[in-house]
């Protein structure tokens, strides 16, 4: 089927069904500045339709019995896999281009991630945690399903985002509403077409449009958690919104995550790994290094093989010889612009980059900055972009401090031929997840979130299932 004709058929899945008809929203394919594509926005009553339809069929999922909630969520993975191709095709109109990280089709790394993502939480045991076994009683701590979640995402992993919380949510019995971001909604309504026929009615619903229904899904009276992955602004916007219903949050927000690179490194070969860190996907990953420190020793040298590097990429489409990939919405483009305009007229230098390509589509080339200032708005917040402020340092507790010194805590790493020297270092960062020489790497059995104002909460790993579940004290008397 072609993919014009797989995009007139999208609509979202409600209740088992593939539900169309209602308003239709632009959405702009970021390579070309063109209205890629339109996709339906789900009204109140169909939001509502779909709240209603995971509360209806929630405590039957519960009781189905973990063997088979396991064997949905398998299923869930490999037909991502099995339909990599379509997605790759939705993909390339809303992210702008046919390749990703390592050249791959654009969505063939998020679909093998989130097939990996499902075989190891379908094998991840439910904990139990005894309390208490004595000839008296028995005490213990199992984890019950919370009921409905909503799974809010963002335009940068649209269906890794999407599934991960989905085979979270479903594992521990619970029932799903998910929501796209209304600029990469195509993959996110098609993984609903494919799941279609794997998971009972109303196990799983996906609604798309703005934030409004975003919003309104937050409001919900059958919605018990909300499992939200976005900017800062957003995720308080939820934390308000559901602090006033009691409803439980995981908030997977922004980052500005430093890397600090120690003295002895080899310079070359970190440089490569830290380019690769903060502008994969131009820089449009939470987890993206966004400030790098150096020490003044190797600073030249680090900022040289960077550039190097970062000269070789053409910001094109892949038709035009492209390397290197658009931001993927306007407004972003707009800010990450600002942002470095603001920076240079400050004083900072542009050793690559420094403005935007020109001409179609939101191509923006991977900006290396030295001269800035920590005041600096490209520096203090999160640029979401391909912009990578390097800063030289002598003292390392400045180091340490100054990458401390945002509102943020996602992740950090540091940098060094000494494990144990760079570990005690990584150690004083502030942030979710700490790395020595890499960044950026993830797994489903390893908790992730952030600190801060980089969200509340984790997901994967044994806190990943209890942010999904309530904890039930099960207290038995024996006599
Ligand atoms: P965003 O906050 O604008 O939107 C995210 C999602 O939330 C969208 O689906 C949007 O429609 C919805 N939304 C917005 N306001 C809402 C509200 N008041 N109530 C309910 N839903 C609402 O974020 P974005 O621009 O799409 O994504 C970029 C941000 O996401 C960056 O800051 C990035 O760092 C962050 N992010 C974080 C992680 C993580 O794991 N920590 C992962 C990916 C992206």
């Amino acid at each position: 089927m072609s993919v014009s004709r797989v995009i007139e058929e999208l609509g979202h899945l409600i209740d088992g069904e593939i539900v169309r008809g209602g308003e239709l929203f632009p959405v702009e394919n970021p390579g070309t500045g063109e209205i890629g594509a339109r996709c339906p926005a789900a009204s109140a009553e169909q939001l509502d339709a779909a709240c209603r339809a995971a509360a209806a069929a929630q405590p039957a999922w519960a009781q189905v019995g973990e063997a088979e909630r396991r064997e949905v969520i398998r299923a869930m993975g490999a037909a991502l896999t099995e339909n990599v191709d379509v997605l790759n095709e939705l993909a390339e109109i809303e992210k702008g281009v046919p390749f990703g990280p390592g050249g791959l089709p654009v969505a063939t790394g998020e679909v093998f991630l989130a097939h990996v993502f499902a075989e190891e939480i379908a094998n991840t045991p439910l904990p139990v945690d005894l309390v208490e076994d004595s000839d008296a009683r028995r005490v213990e701590v199992v984890r019950v399903p919370v009921g409905v979640v909503a799974a809010i995402s963002a335009w940068n992993g649209p269906i890794f985002l999407a599934a991960q919380k989905a085979f979270h949510a479903l594992l521990v019995g619970n029932t799903v509403v998910a929501k796209p971001s209304p600029f990469t909604p195509l993959t996110s309504l098609y993984m609903g077409t494919v799941w279609k026929d794997i998971v009972p009615p109303g196990v799983v619903n996906i609604v798309a449009g703005g934030n409004d229904i975003g919003a309104a899904l937050v409001s919900h009276p059958a919605v018990r958690l909300v499992s939200f992955t976005g900017g800062v602004a957003g995720g308080r916007a939820v934390a308000v919104a559901a602090a006033g219903a009691l409803k439980n949050v995981v908030l997977e927000l922004g980052g500005n995550d430093a890397a600090i690179v120690l003295p002895d490194v080899d310079v070359s070969a970190v440089a490569r790994r830290v380019y690769d860190a903060a502008f994969t996907i131009a820089g449009q990953a939470c987890l993206a290094i966004k400030r790098l420190f150096v020490h003044e020793s190797i600073f030249d040298a680090m900022v040289a093989e960077l550039a190097a590097h970062a000269s070789r990429e053409v910001a094109a489409t892949a038709r035009e010889g492209g390397t290197f990939p658009p931001i993927t919405t306007r407004a972003q483009f707009d800010r990450v612009r600002l942002l470095v305009e603001d920076a240079l007229a400050q004083g900072a230098v542009a050793v690559t980059g420094g403005r935007p390509v020109g001409g179609r589509g939101n191509f923006y080339p991977p900006t290396v900055l030295t001269d800035v200032m920590p005041s600096m708005s490209v520096v203090a917040e999160e640029q979401f972009g391909p912009v990578l402020p390097v800063i030289r340092y002598v003292e390392l507790d400045d180091a340490v401090a100054a990458a401390n010194g945002t509102e943020y805590g996602l992740c950090g790493s540091v940098w060094s031929a000494d494990v144990e020297k760079a570990s005690a270092v990584a150690a004083r960062l502030v942030a979710g997840t700490v790395y020595v020489n890499s960044h950026g790497d993830v797994s489903p059995s390893a908790p992730f979130g952030g600190c801060r104002a980089s969200g509340v909460g984790r997901e994967c790993g044994r806190p990943g299932i209890d942010a999904y579940a309530e904890l039930q004290t099960r207290v038995v008397h024996k006599t």
